[in-house]
C-alpha cells in the first residue's frame, strides 16, 4: 500500500514533462540542431529537476530549459579584455582580426589547401600564406611555418644540430612560460647546449672560443619576458655571422620590421639582412595572427627543415593557414591597433564610459593608467594609457558576468583599460559595468 509520501510523489511524476515532449517544442528542437542534442537534453534535465523539486511549474519547464541551455557548444567563453595587457597568455594571445577570423570560416568545409584548381593537381600546402609571409619579409628567401615558436625552434635544432652544440649566451637561457625553458626544450631535441659568456656580459671571442667541429649552430634568443640592465653586453646577428657558423635567431614576438613604439624589440627583417641563417617567431604575439611558429631564412637550410620528418607532425592546419594570410594580408590586426592606439583617442573613450558611469551614480573616474606588450613581447616597454577607475568589488560580478570583462585591481579600484576593447564594444562595457553594480 502507498502510504501519502509516494503518492504525492507519483503526482509530481505524472506532472513533469516527458523529455520527449519537451524535445519536440520547437524552440528547443531549433536549440538541438544548433547545440546539439545532448546539450539541450542536459538543459531539459535540469528544467525537469526544477519541477520535480516544485521550485517552477510544469508550464515553465521549456522556459527553464532555455534557460540553462549554454550560449556556444565550447565551453570558451570570449572575454573582453580591459586589464590594458595586450597580449595575455591567460586570454589567449593575440585576437583575430574579423578579416583572419573569416578567412577560418571559409576555409572550415573542404578547401583548396593543397590543390590547384586550375590544373586539378596537387600544389604546395598553404602556398597564400607563405606566399604573403615571403611577402611581408623580402629579406627571407625562404619561410617554412609549424605549430608554434617553440616548435620551430624544435625543429631548428633537430635540423642543424641533432648531436651536436648549439651555442647559447648565459644571458639568453629563457624559461618562455608554463616551467618551460628554451635549454631544455633543444635538449630534448637531442642537441647539446653548449653555454657561452655570462648572464650579463657575452663577447665575439665567447662564442668563437666555444666553436668547433661539432658546432650545430649559434643560437641568440631575444630575452622577451625580463630586462637585464646595467653592466650588460652581448654579440647581434651580424658579428655572429662572421664565425662562419649558421646563426638562428629566435625574436620571439614575431615583429617582422622594425616598430619605433617598440625601439627593443627586435625584428625578422633586420635580423635576416644582418646576416642571420634563420629567424623564428611566434605568429600570436606581435604579428597578432594565429598561433603559429614562422621560420624565416636562407633557402636550402628552410627547405631542410621542411623535408625533416618531424615537421610532419608541426604542421599547421589549413584554419592557421588561412588566418595567417589574412592576417599579412588584411586590414591591420587588433594587436596593432591596440599598441599603436593614439592616447588622446583612448582618453576621450573612456571619459565618455565614466560620464555614463557616474550619471548612474557609480562612483567612476578617468586615472592615468600603464598598458604593456605583455605575453613575451617588449618587456619593460610601458604603452601611456589611461582606464575607467571604479570600485573593486565589481571585479568578479564582471568577471563572471556574459560577456565577462576582465580589468585589473589595484590598491582598491578596478581599472578598465580600453585599449585593448574594440571601440565598438564600448556600450558592451558601460552596460557590463552598470549590471555589475545593479543600476
Ligand atoms: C614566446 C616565445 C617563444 C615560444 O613561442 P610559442 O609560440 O609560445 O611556442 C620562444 N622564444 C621566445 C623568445 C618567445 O618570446
Amino acid at each position: 500500500m502507498a502510504d501519502e509520501t509516494d503518492e504525492s510523489s507519483a503526482d509530481i511524476r505524472r506532472q513533469v514533462p516527458s523529455t520527449t515532449v519537451l524535445l519536440g517544442d520547437p524552440r528547443l528542437s531549433e536549440a538541438s540542431a544548433r547545440l546539439g542534442r545532448p546539450i539541450v537534453k542536459a538543459a531539459v534535465g535540469t528544467a525537469q529537476q526544477l519541477v520535480r523539486e516544485g521550485r517552477i511549474g510544469p508550464g515553465d519547464a521549456v522556459h527553464a530549459a532555455l534557460a540553462a541551455l549554454p550560449a556556444h557548444t565550447a565551453g570558451l567563453r570570449p572575454v573582453h579584455n580591459a586589464t590594458g595587457v595586450v597580449l595575455h597568455t591567460n586570454l589567449g594571445r593575440a585576437p583575430l582580426s574579423p578579416s583572419a577570423l573569416e578567412a577560418m570560416a571559409a576555409a572550415g568545409g573542404y578547401t583548396d589547401v593543397e590543390l590547384d584548381l586550375g590544373t586539378g593537381r596537387r600544389a604546395p600546402r598553404g602556398r597564400g600564406a607563405m606566399a604573403a609571409l615571403r611577402e611581408a619579409v623580402p629579406a627571407a628567401e625562404e619561410v617554412h611555418v609549424v605549430n608554434n615558436g617553440a616548435a620551430a625552434l624544435a625543429l631548428a635544432a633537430v635540423t642543424l644540430a641533432p648531436g651536436r652544440d648549439i651555442l647559447l649566451s648565459r644571458g639568453e637561457f629563457v624559461e618562455i612560460g608554463d616551467g618551460f625553458r628554451i635549454p631544455e626544450l633543444l635538449a630534448s631535441c637531442g642537441a647539446r647546449i653548449r653555454e657561452v659568456g655570462t648572464t650579463n656580459r657575452t663577447r665575439l671571442g665567447d662564442y668563437a672560443d666555444a666553436a668547433g667541429p661539432d658546432t650545430g649552430f649559434i643560437l641568440k634568443v631575444h630575452p622577451s619576458n625580463f630586462t637585464v640592465s646595467g653592466f650588460t653586453g652581448g654579440v647581434g646577428p651580424g658579428e655572429l655571422a662572421s664565425l662562419g657558423l649558421p646563426v638562428v635567431v629566435d625574436i620571439g614576438s614575431g615583429l617582422l620590421a622594425p616598430d619605433p613604439v617598440l625601439p627593443d624589440e627586435p625584428d625578422a627583417a633586420t635580423a635576416l639582412r644582418a646576416g642571420a641563417t634563420l629567424v623564428t617567431a611566434s605568429g600570436d604575439k606581435l604579428l597578432g595572427g594565429p598561433q603559429a611558429g614562422l621560420v624565416l631564412g636562407v633557402a636550402a637550410v628552410v627547405e631542410r627543415m621542411r623535408r625533416h620528418p618531424l615537421a610532419r607532425a608541426l604542421r599547421v592546419d589549413k584554419f592557421t593557414l588561412a588566418a595567417l594570410e589574412a592576417t599579412l594580408r588584411g586590414p591591420e590586426p587588433p594587436v596593432h591597433a591596440a599598441v599603436h592606439m593614439p592616447l588622446p583617442q583612448l582618453r576621450i573613450r573612456t571619459l565618455r564610459l565614466a560620464e555614463d558611469a557616474a550619471r548612474r551614480g557609480l562612483d567612476a573616474r578617468v586615472v592615468p593608467h600603464e598598458a604593456v606588450v605583455g605575453g613575451g613581447g617588449a618587456p619593460g616597454t610601458v604603452l601611456p594609457s589611461c582606464a575607467l577607475s571604479i570600485p573593486d568589488d565589481l571585479a568578479e560580478p564582471l568577471r563572471t558576468g556574459e560577456p565577462a570583462v576582465l580589468g585589473r585591481v589595484v590598491r582598491g579600484r578596478l581599472l578598465l583599460d580600453l585599449r585593448c576593447v574594440p571601440q565598438e564594444c564600448d556600450s558592451d562595457i558601460l552596460a557590463a559595468v552598470l549590471r555589475a553594480a545593479g543600476r
